[in-house]
């Protein structure tokens, strides 16, 4: 490990990195490696969830096509030093600020979307100019294989290298000097990267987790918002970092709402067969999803399976913020029904929680979606749709308190890989004198005048 970190550091400080050509290279390379590999990509998935190819290709590798086109064609851009104004007092001056890699990165990846959570950071890694340590999730096993055989035939370990493993590994790596640490996971995990990280001053992305609501306000278009919700909860059976974890409805549009997300599910024929649904990840998580129901509260589903990682999509009904599936992240399908009768009681009870990764505002009231969006804090999310941010690379990806520090995405993605360094440049040919001995009165006027304080 030791012996690793001092290559890619060696290599780092050879500058190779930051030429904006060979980025551009090592993105398409990275795009040329996983496209002649998409079959193997599709297999490991398969093995891993029962995934279908239709869902990996677009929602993983797609994303991360589409990333790379981005980062390849607005790179120079993005790396280009940028003019900003000089004030009085250094006149005359330049002022700009060039953006530099920080170096050599560690990137550790979540389980639930494995390709595109191990590779969209690293291609923002390459993109900004660092050499990278990629640690997918050990939990698909055939995935975090086919991503480690697919980068460590192809590229120089020096620059970028994939270390497969689970606690042990990851806690070695984590021990190492890193110039960037960038974790997807849950925020108990996150704690513990981000205080090995402090250790050595490691600036952090943490993309964390968190319970994220959705609101069905009385003026929402029923039929497109269940199509819109129902979608976003039961991808990857729930288990995706920015689902509607729990719905708060208004109370007189209730009924409603259950009617039409039980139609919705019915017509969604959620099964293994025809590649509409996905396994849960393991044993272990369907029994912890299993313990979150109570039977009273069931309005439909409820059945799992635990051999066949099997979890049906479940809505459960007169839920309150005492149940059990409200004291975690449920990532599975399973989806709490909250009424409420007045929104700022509701506001009231989301704020006293951790601060959620999304928030979803199904309504077409614009004081109510107002007042929601600026009272409430969370990383990002949709009106009158869910999960669809996530596809808007202009939009920086990323959580706020529990659920996150920093945000990737676009060019988000390349800052977070940077350092802007800020540079006056001075001629030579004049100086104001006044910051020098004698100290005058007319000097402290002058300096104050420069200094426009007065
Ligand atoms: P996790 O925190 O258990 O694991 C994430 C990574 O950390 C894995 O690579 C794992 O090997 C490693 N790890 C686990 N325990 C560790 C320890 N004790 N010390 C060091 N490393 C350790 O998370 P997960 O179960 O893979 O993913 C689920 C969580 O991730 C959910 O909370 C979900 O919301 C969140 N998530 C967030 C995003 C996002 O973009 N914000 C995306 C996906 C998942």
């Amino acid at each position: 490990m030791v012996q690793l970190i001092e290559n890619q550091r060696k290599f780092f400080n050879s500058n190779q990195t930051k030429n904006i050509d060979f980025r551009i290279q090592q993105l398409k390379k990275l795009e040329r490696v996983i496209k002649e590999n998409e079959k193997l990509l599709d297999e490991a998935i398969y093995a891993d969830f029962k995934k279908s190819s239709f869902d990996n290709f677009t929602n993983e590798l797609a994303l991360l096509y589409t990333d790379i086109h981005e980062a390849v064609k607005k790179v120079k851009k993005w790396a280009k030093i940028k003019r900003v104004s000089t004030n009085l007092l250094n006149f005359p001056a330049k002022s700009y600020i060039l953006p530099e890699p920080l170096g050599v990165s560690l990137v550790i990846g979540a389980w639930n979307y494995p390709f595109q959570l191990s590779f969209a950071p690293v291609i923002a890694a390459i993109a900004a100019g660092n050499t990278i340590v990629l640690k997918p999730s050990e939990l698909p096993q055939n995935s975090s294989s086919a991503i480690a055989k697919i980068v460590n035939e192809n590229f120089d370990p020096q620059y970028f290298t994939v270390v497969e493993g689970g606690i042990p590994e990851t806690t070695e790596l984590l021990k190492q000097k890193f110039d960037k640490i960038f974790f997807t996971g849950s925020p108990t995990v996150g704690r513990i990267v981000y205080m090995a990280a402090a250790s050595n001053l490691t600036p952090v992305t943490l993309e964390l987790g968190g319970k994220s609501p959705a609101f069905i306000t009385e003026s929402c278009d029923m039929k497109m918002s269940v199509k819109r919700l129902i979608w976003a909860k039961y991808l990857n059976a729930g288990q995706t970092c920015i689902a509607p974890d729990y719905i708060l409805v208004h109370k007189s549009v209730k009924d409603k709402f259950l009617q039409a997300a039980k139609k919705e599910i019915e017509q969604s024929e959620f099964s293994f067969k025809n590649g509409n649904y996905i396994q849960i990840i393991n044993e272990r998580n369907v029994q912890r999803l299993a313990k979150m129901l109570d039977a009273n509260k069931i309005y439909l589903g409820g059945n799992y399976n635990t051999e066949e990682r099997y979890f049906e999509p479940t809505i459960m009904n007169n839920v309150s913020f005492d149940d059990a599936v409200m004291q975690e992240e449920i990532f599975g399908p399973i989806l709490p029904v909250i009424e409420y009768e007045n929104i700022d009681d509701m506001i009231a009870l989301v704020k006293e929680r951790p601060k959620p990764l999304s928030c979803y505002v199904f309504t077409s009231d614009k004081k109510v979606r107002n007042k929601i969006l600026h009272e409430l804090s969370f990383g990002g999310g949709a009106v009158n749709d869910a999960l669809m941010h996530i596809t808007n690379s202009n939009l920086a990806f990323g959580g706020v308190g529990n659920s996150g520090i920093g945000s990737y995405h676009g060019e988000s993605g390349f800052k977070a890989f940077s350092h802007y360094k800020s540079i006056l440049e001075k001629p030579t040919f004049f100086e104001a004198n006044v910051k020098y001995h004698p100290h005058t009165q007319g000097k402290l006027n002058l300096a104050i005048l420069m200094l426009g304080i007065k």
